[in-house]
Order: structure tokens, then sequence, then C-alpha cells
């Protein structure tokens, strides 16, 4: 695979002027230089785009992969790096001047604080340019010397792919699925409120102040909604959760209504107003997305907190099971006339990974990743008849904990121990960051269909999976020694799979 990087023609270290025809013989330095801009223009670049909803792991996965990378080490089954033709890793100056640069010094820097802390997570789409130097496989490209990769990472929330879906409905189609959804009994009572303003809503004289109050209310409701212990759900529009830079826009400025609790006539200014703000949201935020992002990306990393939705139990394993359903329709092209109207070359391989691996124990790792690959089976079956190639995983960017050993009289129990975050209770006691914790994850059962269908039973009784665990000691003690690489579990297969055939 090789699409050249547009960015990067022109740029290198002074290309010979061409303005004025000359009869002397280039100089060795200025060949040098040509010959080092041309290697710019074939050095290929891939674009890895690194989504999930929040908290699932985007942050701490590209910060630990671009650390792994560039310290290398610890990256066994990344076909480069065991077949010992990785050279260096650097990060070059963030290529698309409209996007935030993904911020990795600040967010390594609360790793490797003592003591370590988890990095602020994603709020917005940001882009880091890594760039790899690598001995090719082939004599021809040695001689070339085609020997970088550049790869563009990605970084944006996963509330953002669900919008796509917003594309195919009209405002009373999404204020209709809307309202279903803030009905649920799980959601009843934090909706409440917003509910209340909506239904006198139409009264209120002053549309856009209705509007205002209106957005607020349901704002509120989705945030709760998305805090509380069931919260992976699948809540639109996905700005309004992460809005990036457009928080307090009028583009920000709606909320569903009740159309069938209107009379039929009553196409008031309200109705008139939301659905138009409906109309500019779906214009102006989904599809410059889509189109100056997503439909770009060459490689797909989605990152799913699974043990997390198996620990809360039925209500949010059915949320991320349409969460995931929504994602995945951003794959299918075909279903939806706009996008595949759009829909190219580009994406051919999509990694879905199970994040936060480490919080059980290894026994159970391949039966995390069955109970994903059922979760995404019927979605994956599409993107695959799409020409894509898909991969299911579980993984653990950034191994918090160890495997420990604990017997319950004769019986040996596969446990974790790790150091719970301050103010961590597990079993009743409050840890205090300091103290590690041994603890029996419990097993996910081997038929990943009864783990759906009876979420949170294997893993009740278990803190594991609510536990946060103090990221490992990056430095060492006293801040001698070598700064060591990341500890992780399947970071390097993930690697291998999203871009090891981008080294050849
Ligand atoms: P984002 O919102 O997707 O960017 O999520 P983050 O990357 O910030 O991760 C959210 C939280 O999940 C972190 O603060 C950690 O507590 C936890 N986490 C993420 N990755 C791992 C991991 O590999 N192992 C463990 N134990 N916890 C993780």
């Amino acid at each position: 695979p090789c699409s050249r990087s547009a960015e990067s023609l022109g740029r290198g270290t002074g290309v010979v002027p061409l303005s004025r025809p000359t009869f002397e013989l280039p100089s060795r330095t200025s060949l040098r230089t040509a010959g080092q801009s041309l290697k710019e223009v074939f050095t290929p670049t891939v674009r890895l785009g690194v989504t999930g909803l929040s908290r699932a792991g985007k942050t701490v996965f590209i910060t630990a992969l671009v650390r792994n990378l560039m310290i290398g080490g610890r990256l066994p089954f990344f076909t480069p790096e065991a077949e010992g033709r990785l050279r260096d890793c650097i990060l070059e100056p963030q290529p698309d001047d409209a996007v935030p640069r993904f911020d990795y010094e600040s967010h390594l820097a609360r790793l490797a604080a003592d003591p370590p802390d988890w990095p602020e997570s994603t709020r917005r789409i940001s882009e880091l340019r890594l760039s790899l130097g690598f001995r090719p496989r082939d004599v021809i490209r040695r001689t070339l010397g085609l020997d970088r990769l550049h790869i563009d990472i990605v970084d944006y929330p996963g509330e953002w792919l669900i919008d796509l879906g917003l594309l195919e409905q009209t405002f009373a189609e999404w204020s209709r699925d809307a309202l279903r959804k803030a009905n649920a009994p799980h959601r009843a009572a934090l909706s409440a409120e917003w509910r209340a303003f909506a239904e006198q809503a139409s009264g209120v004289p002053d549309a856009e102040q209705a509007a205002i109050e209106g957005a607020r209310k349901f704002t509120a409701y989705l945030a709760a909604a998305k805090a509380s212990e069931h919260g992976v759900g699948c809540l639109t529009p996905g700005r309004f959760l992460m809005s990036g830079d457009l928080a307090g826009s009028p583009l920000l400025t709606f909320f569903p209504l009740d159309l069938a609790a209107l009379p039929e006539t009553a196409a008031t200014s309200l109705h008139r107003l939301l659905e138009k703000r409906f109309d500019s949201y779906k214009r102006e935020v989904v599809k410059p997305f889509f189109r100056n992002h997503f439909l770009k990306l060459d490689r797909q990393v989605v990152l799913i907190d699974v043990l997390g939705a198996l620990s809360r139990g039925p209500e949010s394993v059915s949320d991320l099971e349409e969460a995931l359903t929504s994602v995945l329709s951003a794959f299918r092209p075909g279903a939806n006339s706009w996008l595949s109207s759009l829909y190219g070359r580009r994406i051919d391989r999509v990694l879905f990974a199970a994040t936060k691996a480490d919080h059980i124990s290894r026994a159970s790792h391949d039966r995390l990743e069955a109970i994903l690959m059922a979760l995404t089976q019927r979605a994956v079956g599409r993107v695959t008849s799409a020409g894509g190639d898909v991969r299911v995983m579980a993984l653990a960017a950034l191994r918090a904990t160890r495997e420990a050993e604990v017997r319950r009289g004769a019986e040996p129990l596969p446990c974790i121990a790790g150091i719970p975050m301050p103010g961590e209770v597990v079993a009743g006691q409050v840890f205090d960051g300091k103290r590690e914790a041994v603890i029996f994850p419990g097993d996910l059962p081997s038929d990943p269909l009864a783990a759906l269908a009876h979420p949170g039973r294997e893993l009740s009784g278990s803190a594991a999976t609510f536990v946060r665990f103090r990221p490992p000691r990056l430095v060492p003690a006293l801040g001698f020694g070598e700064p060591a690489p990341t500890p992780h579990i399947r970071l390097d297969r993930a690697l291998d799979y999203l871009i090891g055939d981008w080294l050849p």
C-alpha cells in the first residue's frame, strides 16, 4: 500500500530552485537535498483512526502505542520489531493545521509522574504524526532508500461516529427515537425534568429562548444518562456530550419534540426552529466530520469497554449493542446513499478491541474476545461483505495489574493484583493509592451467548471490573536507568494487524 503524502510535497530541506535554467552541473549537496525531497514525496502515510465511546481507553491506547514504538523492546508480536527491522521512531510536526495535536507529552507526563496517574481523556478530535524508520525486506526498496513510513494517528470520540445515523433520519424520526430512549425505565427519572419542559415548550412565546432552555435541559439529561451506571448508550447528537469546539453554538441549540402530542396543524415556530437547527447540525457538523476526517482514514481501531458493560448488567449490554450497531453502520457503505456516494477505497481494515483486559485473568482473555465477536457478529458480517477486513481482539494498552494465584483450600484461584487508585473501594475496604489489592475477578463463561444473555452474573461479586488501578510506573525508581517500555496485553498484535503490512 502506498498513498503518497500530499503534505510532504515541497517539505524537506531546500528544493533546488527551478525558476531559471542553468547549465552548471548540480553540486553534490544539491543532489543530496533533491534526493531527500524525493524521498519525502515517496514516503507513504497511513492514517490510523482511533475511536470508541468516552472512557473506552483511546488516550491511553495512543499514548502507550507511541511510547512503545519510540522506546521499542516490548512488541514481540509486531512483525517488523520481531524481525529486528525497526530503526527509529520520531514525532513529526502535525500535518493538518486545522486539527489540534494529540498532546502526547502531557499524557505521558501524567503517566510518568510519581505516583503515576492516568492521562486526561479524549474530548475532541486530535492528531499526531509519527515517522517510523525501518529496514525494508526488499533489496530494491533498500537501494532506493524507501525506508520510512508516516503514521497519522487520528483520535476522535465515538460519539461523533454514532451521529452518522442522524443522516438517515428526519427531525420527526429522530425525535421519536430520542423520546423512546428517554422514556426507557433506566432513563425515565433522569429525563423527567427535560420531558416536563418539552411538553409545554410549544406554548412558550419566544421560540429561541425555549430552544436554549430545552437544549440545556436535554443536554443535562444526556450527560446524566451517560454518567449513570448504565451509561454506555447510543445517545445522539454526539456533540451534545462531546462538543469539541462547538460549545454554546446555535448548532447545538435544539432538542427532540414530541410531535405526536402536538395538534395536527401545529407547525409552531418552535417546531420550525428546532427542525431547522437539526438539519443544520447534520449539514454543518456531521457531514463535514465524515468528509474531512473519517473518509480519509486507511485503518480504524474501535475501542470498546466490554467488561464495563458486562459488569453493569443487561441494560448496559443492550445499550452497547445498539451503540456498536450505530458505529458499525459507518463502515457499511450502501445502506446510506449520502455516505455510499462518498465511500471510496479507504478504510480496508477495522479492529474492534475490548480494552482493559488486565482487569481479568489471562485465562479469560480469549473468552472476552469471543464475547466481543458475538456482540459485533451481525455488523462485522456487513463490514466484511463490503470488502473490508475485520478483526476482534481483547487487549490492555497499559497493563496496570499482574497475575496472581490465591489458594482456596486445595483449589488455586487465578487472581489479579494491582494498586487501586486512592479512594477506590474493594470488599468494603477503602484504598489509599499505595497498597496493593489481590482480587479474584471471576471467570467469563466459555459460551459468549450465555455471557450476553446474563451479563453481570459471572462478574458479579467481583470488584475487578469496576476498580480503577493505578497505572504502572514508567520511570525506574529514583529516576536511574533507562525508561522502561510500557507493559501491555496484545498491543503488539493490534499494531501488527493495523500497520504491519505497511512496513514491507
Ligand atoms: P478515552 O475517553 O477513550 O480517551 O479513555 P482513556 O484512555 O482516558 O481511558 C479512560 C480510563 O480507562 C483511564 O483513565 C483508565 O482508568 C482506564 N484505562 C484505559 N486503558 C486502560 C488499560 O489498558 N488498563 C487499565 N487497567 N485501565 C485502563
